[in-house]
C-alpha cells in the first residue's frame, strides 16, 4: 500500500436538488488507507456527498476522482468501473431476503466479475469468517440479528474488492447492544489498511479509529482535522454547538 497515494479527490463539488443547493463546493482529498469520519447535523449533505462519490447522484459542477479516474456520468463504462471500486453500506442493511447469506455475498462477483462457482464460494466463506460469521453461510437474512445482517452487508461490499468503502450511518438502525460488533468489524478493516469514509454519530469510535474528522455544515466542509483537534478544540461556533448537542 502506498500511504501517500490520493484515492479520492474531490474538487469544488456542487450538487443541487432543484433550486436547493446541497453541496456548495466540497474539497476533500482522501489518501489510501485513511479513515475519515464525517459528522454534522441532519440535512448538512453528508449522505449526498457519499452518494456522489459512488456515482449514485449526479452533480452540477466540480470534479471527483477515484483511484485517479474521473467520474463521468455520461460514460457508462467509467461508471461501472467506479461502482466496483467504491463499496457502500447503508443504515438499512438491504440484504436480498430471498437469497441465503452466502448467495448475497456471491451475487455481485458472480454477475459483474464473472467469478462463479467454487472461487466465489471460497471468497464468500473467507469474508464471512472475516466478519465473524463463518457459520452463517447457509442462513437466511431474517434468521440473523440486525448486527449480524450489517456484518453480512459489509462482507458483501468487500466481495467486490473495493478500493474505498463508504459507510452511511451503518449503526444508526441497530439496537445499542449490537452497535459494538459492527464497529469492531469496521475497526478491523481500518487496521488492515482499508480506506474508509464513514458518516457516523459514534464520536468515541471516530476519536479512536479515524485519522481525520470532517464536520459538514450547510453543504460545506466547515472544519476538518485530526480527531483530537476537532473534538477538543473546535474552531467554529457551529461545531461547538454540534458537539454540545450530542455529547
Ligand atoms: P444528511 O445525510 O447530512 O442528513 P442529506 O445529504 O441526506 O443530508 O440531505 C441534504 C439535503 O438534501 C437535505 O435538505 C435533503 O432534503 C436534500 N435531499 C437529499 N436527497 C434528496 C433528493 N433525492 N431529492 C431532493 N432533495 C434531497
Ligand atoms: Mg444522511
Amino acid at each position: 500500500m502506498n500511504a501517500e497515494k490520493t484515492l479520492v479527490e474531490i474538487n469544488q463539488l456542487r450538487k443541487s436538488f432543484g433550486s436547493n443547493e446541497v453541496l456548495k463546493g466540497i474539497d476533500l482529498d482522501v489518501k489510501a488507507g485513511e479513515v475519515i469520519a464525517i459528522i454534522g447535523k441532519s440535512g448538512s449533505g453528508k449522505s449526498t456527498l457519499l452518494r456522489c462519490i459512488n456515482g449514485l447522484e449526479e452533480f452540477q459542477s466540480g470534479t471527483l476522482r477515484v483511484d485517479g479516474k474521473h467520474l463521468l456520468h455520461d460514460n457508462p463504462q467509467v461508471m461501472r468501473d467506479l461502482r466496483q471500486r467504491v463499496g457502500m453500506i447503508f443504515q438499512s442493511f438491504n440484504l436480498f431476503p430471498h437469497l441465503t447469506v452466502g448467495k448475497n455475498i456471491m451475487l455481485a462477483p458472480t454477475l459483474v466479475k464473472k467469478t462463479s462457482g467454487a472461487p466465489a464460494e471460497t471468497q464468500a466463506k473467507a469474508l464471512l469468517q472475516r466478519v465473524g460469521l463463518a457459520e452463517k453461510f447457509e442462513s437466511w437474512p431474517d434468521q440473523l440479528s440486525g448486527g449480524q445482517q450489517q456484518r453480512v452487508a459489509i462482507a458483501r461490499a468487500l466481495a467486490m474488492q473495493p478500493s474505498v468503502l463508504l459507510c452511511d450511518e451503518i449503526t444508526s438502525a441497530l439496537d445499542p447492544e449490537l452497535v459494538g460488533e459492527v464497529l469492531r468489524v469496521v475497526e478491523s478493516l481500518a487496521d488492515e489498511g482499508m480506506t474508509l469514509l464513514m458518516v457516523t454519530h459514534e464520536m468515541n469510535f471516530a476519536r479512536k479509529v479515524c485519522d481525520r474528522v470532517v464536520f459538514m455544515h450547510q453543504g460545506r466542509v466547515h472544519e476538518i482535522g485530526a480527531p483530537d483537534e476537532v473534538f477538543t478544540n473546535p474552531q467554529t461556533p457551529e461545531l461547538k454547538q454540534f458537539l454540545g448537542m450530542i455529547q
